[in-house]
């Protein structure tokens, strides 16, 4: 399955706000199902609920089936619907997935809880400085760009040992753990265990890995957050890199 979805049917089954519970709670079945297979507590995952190019509409019905993480992967976008939802629902854990640009790391601090997508020095600085400065600890994870695919952001995974060190010395940031997406039509088992592996070298708990095409191989590979998006909303309408 592709991983990145693209297509524009949007009258696909799960497409209406009301099937969206269906979606979750079938997602959260098959997350406990895979984690009980591979002999780890059904809590060891967290479920990061995707919801890019969705509005606050589709969004609301799965606040209220009690679903509290939540991933987008533009900061922009993000502005667009979050305060709001935030206001309402104080216990919202917020995570940016996507490339995170240095003149919009204000922003991101002060909106997002967790950011997934560290992977270079400058952003490293600018990230520590804007925490220090609006006095807010956001979780950190280090992006691993685990396939080295030139158009791909994170950092190599041959680099990576160096990164976090850069950053735990010279930042001083606390890193949660490493995320990565295995690139399309690749085996994603591969690309998995090379994180964990990374993760475990380091004493990383963090392992942010698995999307809807692959988030029960993720579990099974040690997984604690996997970030699932069309599997709980249907197809998006349009495509985010
Ligand atoms: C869109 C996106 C996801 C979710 O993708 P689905 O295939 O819809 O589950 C996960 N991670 C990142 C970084 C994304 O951009």
């Amino acid at each position: 399955m592709s991983h990145h979805p693209t297509t524009d049917d949007v009258e696909g089954g799960k497409s209406s706000p009301a099937a969206h519970h269906e979606g979750l709670a079938d997602v959260r079945a098959r997350i406990s199902d895979a984690a009980s297979e591979a002999g780890r507590p059904e809590d060891a995952v967290t479920l990061v609920t995707v919801t890019k190019t969705f509005d606050v509409e589709h969004i609301r019905p799965v606040i209220e089936a009690g679903q509290r993480v939540f991933g987008e992967n533009r900061v922009q976008e993000a502005q667009a619907k979050w305060p709001m939802l935030k206001d309402e629902y104080p216990d919202i854990d917020l995570h940016l997935i996507g490339p995170l640009q240095t003149n919009k790391a204000k922003e991101a601090v002060a909106l997002f809880d967790c950011i997934e997508t560290v992977d270079r020095p400058k952003l490293a600085r600018i990230l520590a400085g804007e925490m220090e400065k609006q006095g807010r600890k956001l979780r950190l994870f280090v992006q691993v760009n685990t396939g080295e695919e030139p158009q791909k952001a994170g950092v190599l995974p041959e680099n990576t040992d160096a990164f976090i060190a850069q950053c735990r010395d010279e930042f001083k940031l606390d890193i949660d753990g490493l995320m990565c997406i295995p690139p399309a039509g690749e085996e994603p088992s591969l690309h998995f265990a090379l994180l964990k592996k990374i993760a475990e070298r380091n004493g990383l708990a963090g392992l942010s890995m698995g999307m809807s095409g692959d988030f029960d191989i993720a579990v099974r590979f040690g997984a604690t957050h996997v970030r699932v998006g069309s599997a709980i909303f249907g197809a998006r309408s349009y495509q985010i890199a």
